[in-house]
């Protein structure tokens, strides 16, 4: 499985998640555009990773929260590299807190960012990709947006979000040769769920049928393989990676 020549645009790759896709991607032959937003050091790191072991890389700095951002971001790169073959939604945010003391600030920015950041991408990526008749989009939703989880209920309503919007992209998209697929995350250990204390990561670890949490790169090679020819008869699905959490 490669993606030679492949030019994909990952959002939120400066760490975690998002970092282990492009790295995997460039890997596998992909010329990467690493998006931050406030890590720029970090995506420097990222790129700088990447061209050492001969891969190709480019940074940007864009807002996925932002409607006229993601435009600008998206036209640049276009200009720049001619094609978009791989957009993978990757950037999110939690902001966790009981329902009945949720400010309005931490609903609205969690679904500003997860939920609208994918549909600003999508919104401007997918003219590119139907121009193209092809492309790949990898929507990162969450265990919690299919099960819910209490303490998350922005959290888990715009990742619930995303699969609705990945699903419905699907319908729109696949005429013209483009997926749409999800991928969703079970506990994977970063910097969004290093907060957790270690006896709540084993109580967690617990309830795992695997036992274990998972690394940034069980997610990344699920998100090649969405990414690459081979799967080119799959779209509209949600791919749970979780050490089988939900089943
Ligand atoms: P992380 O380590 O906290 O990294 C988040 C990334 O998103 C960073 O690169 C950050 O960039 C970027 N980001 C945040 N707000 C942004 C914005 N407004 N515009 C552009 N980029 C933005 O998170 P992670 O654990 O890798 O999670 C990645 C994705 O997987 C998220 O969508 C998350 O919801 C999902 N997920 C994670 C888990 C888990 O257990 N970790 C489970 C299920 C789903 P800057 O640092 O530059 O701000």
């Amino acid at each position: 499985m490669m993606l030679t020549d492949k030019t994909a645009v990952i959002t939120g790759a400066s760490r975690g998640i998002g970092k282990a896709i492009a790295v995997h991607m460039a890997e596998l032959g992909a010329q990467v555009i690493i998006n931050y937003n406030g890590s720029e050091e970090k995506a420097k790191e990222v790129q700088k990773e990447i061209i050492e072991a001969g891969g190709k890389a480019f940074i940007y700095q864009c807002d996925v929260s932002d409607f006229k951002q993601c435009e600008s971001f998206v036209k640049e790169i276009t200009a720049k590299f001619g094609r978009i073959d791989i957009l993978v939604n990757n950037a999110g945010i939690t902001k966790d807190g009981l329902l009945m003391s949720m400010s309005e600030e931490a609903f609205d920015k969690v679904v500003q960012v997860n939920l609208k950041g994918t549909f600003h991408m999508i919104r401007f990526v997918s003219r590119q990709m139907l121009k193209q008749k092809s492309g790949r989009i990898i929507n990162m939703a969450s265990v919690v947006g299919v099960s819910g989880n209490a303490g998350q209920a922005n959290y888990a309503a715009s990742k619930a979000g995303v699969i609705g919007l990945t699903k419905s992209a699907a319908k729109e998209l696949a005429p013209r040769g483009i997926t749409v697929n999800a991928i969703a995350p079970g506990y994977i250990s970063t910097d969004m769920t290093g907060q957790l204390k270690e006896e709540v990561k084993e109580k967690i670890a617990a309830e795992i049928p695997l036992g274990i949490l998972g690394e940034p790169m069980h997610v990344a090679y699920a998100a090649a393989f969405l990414a690459s020819d081979e799967a080119a008869y799959i779209t509209g699905q949600v791919l749970h990676v979780d050490g089988g959490m939900d089943m």
